[in-house]
């Protein structure tokens, strides 16, 4: 059974960008999950409170 082709595209939370790549970084002190773009991951990770949790993409089968 084949299943359906869906292109599932995510908003970054800081900027409202669909991207078909993002971080899931913690960005502040609060220790909250993020999903963040490239560009925002950029200007975020050299946070005192950065960290990384991996990588969100919308093609995740090759
Ligand atoms: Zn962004």
């Amino acid at each position: 059974m084949p299943k359906p082709v869906r292109s599932r595209v995510k908003a970054c939370e800081r900027c409202q960008l669909v991207n078909a790549t993002l971080y899931r970084i913690v960005a502040d002190g609060s220790g909250a999950w993020t999903l963040v773009c490239p560009a925002c991951r950029a200007s975020l990770e050299t946070g005192e409170h950065y960290r990384y949790g991996g990588t969100w993409k919308a093609n995740k089968r090759h």
